[in-house]
Order: C-alpha cells, then sequence, then structure tokens
C-alpha cells in the first residue's frame, strides 16, 4: 500500500496549489479526484474567461500609465506593424 504524508481532496486550483506547496516542503501528496478530468470548475466547467478578461484590462492599463510616466515608450515595431 502507498503511503502519503498528505492527500489533497480536489484537484481545483485551490488543491493543486496546496499540493505543489506540499511537495516543494518535501512531503509525498496524493490528489484525489471524483471527476474523470482534473482542473477543477475553473478548467473543466469554464469560468477562466473572466481571469483572462482581468488581466488584459490590469495590463493594458498599466502600459497607459506607464507611457504618461516615462513619456517616451512606444509598442515595439512588431506589436505595432500588427494586422
Ligand atoms: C458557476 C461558477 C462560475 C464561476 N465563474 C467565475 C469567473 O467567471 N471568474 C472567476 O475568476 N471565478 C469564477 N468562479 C470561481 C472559480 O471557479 C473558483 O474560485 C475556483 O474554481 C475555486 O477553486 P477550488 O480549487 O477551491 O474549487 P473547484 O475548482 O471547485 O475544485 C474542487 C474540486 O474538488 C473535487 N471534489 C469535490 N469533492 C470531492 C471529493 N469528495 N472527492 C474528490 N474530489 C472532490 C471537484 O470535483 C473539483 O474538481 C466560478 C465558479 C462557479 C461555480
Amino acid at each position: 500500500m502507498q503511503q502519503y504524508d498528505l492527500i489533497v481532496i480536489g484537484s481545483g486550483p485551490g488543491g493543486q496549489r496546496a499540493a505543489i506547496q506540499g511537495a516543494k516542503a518535501g512531503k509525498r501528496v496524493a490528489v484525489v479526484e471524483k471527476q474523470a478530468a482534473i482542473g477543477g470548475v475553473s478548467v473543466n466547467t469554464g469560468t477562466i474567461p473572466s481571469k483572462t478578461m482581468r488581466e488584459a484590462v490590469l495590463h493594458l492599463s498599466g502600459f497607459r500609465q506607464r507611457k504618461r510616466d516615462d513619456g517616451g515608450f512606444e509598442f515595439p515595431s512588431a506589436a505595432r506593424n500588427r494586422k
């Protein structure tokens, strides 16, 4: 029989991080998932898009702020020329 230091129930973002932290601490970790696919609701039922949009907005608003602050920053030519 396998021996584990830590059993994580659920493979969503919470479970993934718990398992990674346990492994980083040198523990032998098992993840138990009742669904056929791992990843939790964010991966398997499509709750990721709002996170992606949030990241994009933060990135773009930060870009505008950086442009104002240093006055001289421009899009790299590769991005400027993209159609
Ligand atoms: C309908 C809905 C819409 C959402 N929309 C958004 C959104 O637009 N943007 C956003 O940022 N967040 C959204 N969320 C929130 C986001 O999905 C959660 O914050 C995130 O998935 C939570 O991760 P978690 O690991 O805690 O749980 P979950 O992702 O729910 O993972 C739990 C896992 O544990 C498993 N499990 C449960 N019980 C057992 C058991 N007894 N044995 C074995 N496995 C078990 C489940 O099958 C599941 O895979 C939404 C959530 C829901 C429900």
